[in-house]
């Protein structure tokens, strides 16, 4: 394979910088361009070790850097390797890639490097694909269930049910090759049983998506509310709080802010859209339609009142919004004189959460009052396996659907072949989670949304 090379450290200025380096010529590429202070032979050099020097370009000192040099197989691609620290300055970065490149190394893909080691065989592919997820976390539980992942947890659970699955096919082959003795119904009677565990194995699996959906994907919540009821104050405690992690994200649609906290680990996307924000009047600027469309993207609504003022025709019309979907209705400002009428909210939650979020009291409630909706304490990862990943969920249902269908045909007596035929499917099936007999397509397809340099 040839020798790839890419600056791994983000784009923009840092203290450091990594470009990495990959493959059969990585030493001998090295050899041109680093002078090491005390001078030794490649053949010398150990791998897990660092080297201090210069990058030089023709005689010209590029940098001074530090080399991690790591010989095959023991290193993250399985082939040479090294990785050049340098100042982390783009210019710098630019200019040690080059000089790579002019000696024979070639731009790395996204994702090449890890596609390697799995191509080479030191990690499964959904390990693989753990490692974006890591690198893409936006919040701890998201990167605890990647990092169970990586460790390969995944892979032993599916290599578990697959053994089961093996067992399967030798009984019945065992039950085709010796008719005469008479073995078949007992191997049958086994074989289903066993084909029900796994079925139940499959099962389980497929549940824990929910919640790795809910790690992964995070709760969708829109705030919504008249002008002045307190949405942005609300906004701003929930981001400025301690416990959230905050990050932009520009959304999919050229005007959708999301943002992000963290209750327990797991993300809360919060909606707000920015044409919303500029106008900050949610119902009068923007119309009833955009609240509803932000409504019907949701998971979760928090419709926020101001406790100090009467209910209006806006407030009638939010009622309305709210009231066939997961909500949390708020009543703030109770820090002033109460008008509103609670009996009609009453109507729509009985549970409604009073707060002052100007003297930050009651805002404890709405964290709890989430948690509980979704269950999110119950969210424990300990060490097991969460399926994060929609292909894995995707390809673990449709290995279900193969094992119940061999389950009916053994239960209806259909000739030994058509129950093999499903059974094989099903262990194709699971064999694309962890990438034996994938084709190239998925690989290249799930390797294209990795950054570049890893
Ligand atoms: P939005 O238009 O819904 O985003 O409302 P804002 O968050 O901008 O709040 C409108 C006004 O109400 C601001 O002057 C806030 O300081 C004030 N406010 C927000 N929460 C409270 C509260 O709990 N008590 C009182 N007295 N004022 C509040």
């Amino acid at each position: 394979m040839s020798t790839i090379v890419a600056i791994s450290t983000a784009s923009g200025i840092g203290g450091i910088g990594i470009i990495r380096m990959s493959g059969e010529n990585t030493f001998n590429i090295l050899d041109k361009i680093f002078i090491p202070k005390n001078k030794q032979n490649i053949t010398e050099i150990k791998g897990y070790t660092i080297k201090y020097g210069k990058i030089v370009d023709n005689n010209k000192q590029i940098d001074e850097v530090l080399v991690s040099y790591f010989k095959a197989p023991k290193s993250y691609t399985t082939e040479d390797m090294c990785e050049i620290s340098s100042h982390g300055g783009q210019v710098v970065m630019k200019q040690i890639l080059e000089v790579c490149l002019k000696n024979g190394a070639e731009i790395a893909e996204p994702g090449e490097f890890t596609k390697r080691a799995f191509l080479n065989g030191r990690i499964d592919l959904s390990q693989a694909e753990s490692v974006i997820d890591i690198i893409n976390a936006k919040t701890s539980k998201e990167a605890e269930a990647s990092l169970n992942q990586l460790n390969g947890f995944l892979n032993k659970d599916i290599t578990k049910i697959k053994e089961k699955i093996y067992s399967i096919m030798v009984d019945i082959e065992a039950s085709i090759d010796y008719p005469e003795y008479d073995i078949e119904e007992v191997s049958n009677k086994k074989a289903l049983n066993t084909l029900i565990d796994v079925k139940n194995e499959l099962i389980k699996l497929e549940n824990t998506f929910l919640n790795g959906k809910i790690i992964k994907e995070g709760i969708k919540v829109a705030i919504i509310g008249k002008p002045n009821a307190g949405k942005s104050s609300l906004l701003n405690l929930l981001l400025k709080e301690e416990r959230a992690i905050v990050t932009d994200i520009e959304g999919t649609t050229r005007d959708t802010i999301e943002e992000f906290i963290s209750i327990n680990g797991i993300p809360i996307k919060i909606i707000d859209t920015a044409g919303i924000r500029n106008a900050n009047d949610i119902v009068e600027k923007i119309g009833i339609d955009k609240s509803k469309d932000i409504a019907n993207k949701a998971d979760l609504i928090i419709a926020i009142f101001d406790s100090s003022k009467e209910l209006t025709e806006e407030d009638f019309e939010i009622l309305d919004i709210i009231k066939n979907k997961l909500n949390i209705i708020i009543l703030n400002k109770i820090d002033l004189k109460n008008k509103i009428d609670e009996n009609k909210l009453l109507k729509i939650n009985k549970d409604i959460i009073k707060v002052s979020i100007l003297n930050n009291e009651g805002v404890d409630k709405i964290y709890e009052k989430i948690s509980e909706l979704f269950n999110l304490e119950k969210i424990n990862l300990d060490n097991s396996v969460t399926i994060t990943n929609e292909r894995h969920k995707n390809e673990i249902l449709k290995a279900k659907h193969n094992i119940e269908n061999a389950i009916n045909s053994l239960n209806e007596n259909m000739p030994m072949d058509i129950i093999t035929v499903y059974i094989k499917e099903a262990l194709e099936n699971l064999g694309n989670i962890t990438g034996e007999n994938v084709s190239e397509d998925i690989i290249n397809n799930i390797f294209s949304k990795f950054c570049l340099g890893k």
